[in-house]
């Protein structure tokens, strides 16, 4: 082959740069037919197929046959082993752990019980722990390992990956933990809050997917909300877009831990909810008993969720004015409560917000449960990693399309 110099514009640098359009499609979507690729990224059909002819011989792709509308076609996803990604997600009260490969496949899950809030440093040995042991578990060499999403749950700084309040995990006062994680497991870290993983996770995987306008809500010891517009996470300078937890609802309501005075944190997160059914159900309530106790038919607890999905949608309401989702996710344990929490949410929202920026939104529970930070984690990786990493070369290997 000749040598060519690589000059901006020249035909090679032309074909590297289409290349990774096309790796990059495959990447995002983890699998596509060849119409699908021409079509998302502007290519003709002969370009696309050239190029995907080259990835597979170099070992980037895999192709197997398909049928997309009744007709024979291939599908072309990242091979199985042109690296894995990892997903930490750190919650108050658990740490989960899943290892997947390009091709979107979850290869391997665990979470453990873990008192996050006590100490970093436990949760951080944990955490190093899990993921050399379900890396291992796959098989696979731990070389193989392209980089790690990383689940927090407060406010976070995504640039510099410092927590945005100490106040919120006390224990990791003085860490950076991307830095920290990135420095135990040698490889490159990318840092979210929970609710943006969970939107991110729901968007590819679960309840949000087709939409590219999405809202994820999730209500556990806080409130906070993941913001997807047009088709990424908006975060805001500071990190702090989706605070909806601290909409004012009644400015003479109940002090919140943000120094305010009845936010919607202090009518729906947990602790509040559940002071509420001390005196009729006694000490020792959570949240999925309490919505198990609901699905049962308890009037009190369903009476108690009832008034959460109100003021939820109160804070939806405001949301939907100022954004116009096509879709709410709502997340979190309180999700399993269906109906019960939902059609409050929505008669709220018909009520409070304008009813051209309500009539066109769903509000839907989330369909990962509480898995969808963790796989909201691997998406983050998958979404921000570079494709010129992957276009160095390995060998195919036969695995399925995606399953999670
Ligand atoms: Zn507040």
């Amino acid at each position: 082959m000749d040598v060519v110099v690589e000059t901006p514009g020249s035909q090679s640098s032309l074909h590297r740069a289409n290349l990774e359009r096309v790796v990059r499609a495959v990447r995002l979507a983890g699998s596509l037919t060849q119409a699908e690729i021409a079509r998302s990224t502007g290519l003709s059909a002969a370009t696309v197929s050239n190029i995907v002819r080259e990835l597979r011989d170099n070992g980037t792709v895999q192709v197997t046959s398909t049928s997309s509308g009744g007709r024979r076609a291939r599908s072309v996803a990242l091979s199985g082993d042109a690296g894995i990604v990892v997903g930490v997600d750190f919650g108050h009260s658990h740490l989960r752990v899943a290892v997947g490969n390009l091709a979107h496949q979850v290869l391997a899950e665990q979470s453990e019980p873990i008192d996050v809030d006590a100490s970093a440093s436990q949760g951080f040995d944990r955490a190093e722990q899990l993921v050399a042991r379900l890396v291992e578990s796959t098989g696979i060499h731990p070389d193989k390992v392209l980089g790690v999403g990383l689940g927090v749950p407060g406010p976070i700084d995504v640039e510099s990956g410092a927590l945005g309040s100490t106040a919120i995990l006390p224990g990791w006062s003085g860490i950076n933990p991307r830095q920290e994680l990135s420095d135990r497991l040698g490889v490159p870290v990318q840092v979210d809050n929970d609710a943006n993983l969970g939107a991110l996770g729901e968007l590819v995987w679960g309840g949000g997917r087709g939409v590219k306008d999405l809202a994820y809500i999730k209500v556990a010891s806080g409130v906070g909300a993941g913001l997807v517009i047009d088709g990424r996470i908006y975060r805001g300078p500071g990190g702090t877009a989706g605070e909806i937890g601290h909409i004012t609802l009644d400015e003479s309501g109940p002090v919140c831990r943000c120094g305010n005075r009845g936010c919607l944190e202090t009518f729906t997160a947990a602790r509040y909810v559940l002071e509420l059914l001390r005196g009729s159900h006694g000490d020792g309530l959570t949240v999925p008993k309490m919505v198990q106790l609901a699905r049962e038919g308890d009037p009190g607890c369903r009476r108690v969720i009832g008034d959460v999905g109100r003021h939820i949608g109160m804070g939806v309401a405001s949301l939907c004015n100022l954004l116009n989702p096509s879709r709410v996710v709502l997340g979190g344990d309180l999700a399993e409560a269906g109906e019960l929490v939902l059609g409050p949410i929505r008669e709220s929202v018909s009520r409070y917000a304008i009813p051209s920026a309500a009539q066109r939104l769903s509000v839907v529970p989330g369909s990962l449960g509480a898995r969808a930070e963790v796989l909201g984690a691997l998406a983050l990786v998958l979404s921000e990693m570079g494709d010129s990493t992957l276009l160095d070369g390995n060998t195919p290997v036969d695995t399925p399309a995606f399953s999670a």
